[in-house]
């Protein structure tokens, strides 16, 4: 591992690549889940890496939503278990919910690694890896489509960070209400999801945390109310309004 000094200006950015590469190297990530991190990454900078009002709103929906839930899941790929293993954990233990290991290009040692890690951060139940459970998500081609009959089959509500836009879709279709973290405001996912946080999901992880344990307390009306208030195609406007604000304070001229 490269040894990045806290003064870099880049800092930040530089250790969460540096989460991919060692992920990668571990035999967590695919080389294309580091190219997707590229995507984000130049989205990152348009935001002007920081958590925005648009993903706080969002964060404040997606967390009353899987309270509301009756049987929440949470998809994990590589990316995600090389980023933020633990939180995933404490996520799916703050709010009851489940997780499955769900790959985008499927590769068994890979899935066996990703197993490991959430392991070792504290998860004893993981789904999407035993084969007699395996069920299948119509509408997207046959290796994308394998998913758990215990887990994303059975689920009412999906937490699917990082996810690619055909497999949103087939969610969607299949009657799920999906939440996603993606950078990116205009990708499929983001466009199709119910709950698009658009932020960098190692920021926004933490505040979905905190904000479930803060509304954890109010009555399943009041949850509904937020959830109700939510739009996310109104949301994902703002964001991209938020974006041209945030450059146009930075093109000096304009
Ligand atoms: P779609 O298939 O939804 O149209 P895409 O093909 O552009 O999207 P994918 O590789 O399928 O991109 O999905 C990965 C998504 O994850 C991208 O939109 C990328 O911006 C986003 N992403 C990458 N790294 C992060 C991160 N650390 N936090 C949040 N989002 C990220
Ligand atoms: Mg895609």
């Amino acid at each position: 591992m490269t040894l990045i000094p806290k003064s870099h200006p880049r800092a930040k950015s530089l250790l969460i690549r540096e989460k991919l590469v060692s992920g990668f190297e571990n035999g967590l990530v695919a080389k294309e889940g580091l190219l997707a991190q590229g995507r984000g990454e130049a989205f990152d900078y348009l935001l002007g890496e920081k958590t925005g009002r648009t993903a706080r709103k969002a964060i404040k929906a997606a967390a009353a939503q899987i309270l509301l839930a009756d049987f929440p899941v949470i998809s994990v790929n590589g990316n995600i278990a090389a980023l933020c293993p633990r939180e995933i954990v404490t996520l799916a233990k703050t709010v009851n919910a489940k997780i499955e290991v769900n790959l985008f290009y499927t590769d068994e040692k890979r899935k066996q690694n990703i197993v490991k890690t959430l392991k070792k951060n504290g998860t004893k139940e993981i789904l999407g890896v035993n084969n007699s459970s395996k069920a299948t998500l119509r509408g997207i081609d046959s290796a994308r489509r394998i998913i758990d009959k215990n887990g994303i089959l059975s689920a009412d509500v999906v937490v699917v960070p990082l996810e690619d836009g055909d497999r949103t879709m087939a969610l969607r279709k299949a009657g799920k209400i999906v939440i996603t973290f993606d950078l990116n405001p205009f990708s499929r996912t983001s466009q199709t999801a119910n709950i698009t946080i658009v932020d960098n999901v190692i920021r926004a992880i933490d505040l979905l945390i905190d904000s479930c344990k803060k509304i954890s307390k109010k009555n399943r009306s009041a949850l509904q109310k937020i959830v109700k208030d939510f739009d996310n195609k109104r949301n994902l406007s703002e964001n991209i309004i938020e974006i041209k604000n945030n450059l146009s304070r930075r093109a000096q001229f304009a």
